[in-house]
């Protein structure tokens, strides 16, 4: 696209993935910790749990982002290619594709004629790009950014449990739960008024998720502190 075109829903989309990221990274390591701690007392076991947790769901986040975005990138690719052959190839017959398609959306046989030409002559591969494949932004997926933007809304809500550990080690599991719990909390309503929801649902769906996830890592924890 040449034209300048907000890019709201753009930048929704990129905050919502960095809500979302971080929501992953506070469940899935306060869960990690709070299982090591329902089996172990030891400060130290709790805080590696939650080191290493960190460290593996970031680049965990990393690899599935940074695959699914290049094969999304190879996708558009092989789209644009293929689109511009066909452009040189069979210029008459793209025409009357575009026609065909301002036809099938409801416009006048002559009218979708003159609008496809006028659009052709500005820019064929981006008309047929956007009109045709519905891809309004040529070549928009970034696969290195997105891996990066993963791993580190991962890694910042995962240093929330991971800090509370560490700086109030004698309140224990309650500690991590209940900080985790405040910040997806706060998380979920933040995620809802960024896509214009009620913040009140989305608060209280994560919060939800986040506890079932923290009640069963300890249920799954505590089984070993039984067995010892
Ligand atoms: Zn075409």
């Amino acid at each position: 696209m040449l034209l300048p075109e907000p890019h709201r829903t753009g930048r929704i989309g990129w905050l919502r993935a960095a809500v979302l990221g971080a929501n992953d990274g506070i469940i899935s390591t306060a869960s990690l910790m709070v299982g090591v701690a329902a089996a172990s007392s030891s400060r130290r076991d709790i805080v590696v749990a939650g080191v290493a947790g960190l460290v593996a769901g970031a680049l965990s986040m990393a690899a599935g982002e940074y695959v699914s975005v290049s094969s999304q990138a190879d996708t558009e690719r092989a789209e644009l290619n293929r689109e511009r052959r066909e452009l040189t190839e069979d210029p008459v017959f793209e025409l009357q594709e575009l026609t065909d398609i301002y036809i099938a959306r409801g416009l006048r046989p002559e009218l979708a004629a003159d609008v496809a030409k006028e659009l052709m002559a500005k820019d064929a591969l981006a008309t047929h790009m956007r009109d045709e494949l519905g891809l309004s932004d040529v070549l928009s997926a970034r696969p290195v950014q997105a891996a990066f933007a993963s791993a580190g809304s991962f890694a910042v809500g995962a240093v929330l449990p991971l800090a509370t550990a560490v700086l109030a080690p004698s309140l224990g599991s309650f500690a991590i739960a209940g900080a985790s719990l405040v910040s997806l909390c706060g998380l979920g309503g933040l995620s809802a008024k960024i896509g214009g929801g009620p913040p009140v649902n989305a608060a209280v769906r994560v919060m939800f998720w986040g506890a079932l996830a923290m009640a069963l890592t300890a249920a799954a924890g505590s089984l070993f502190d039984l067995a010892v």
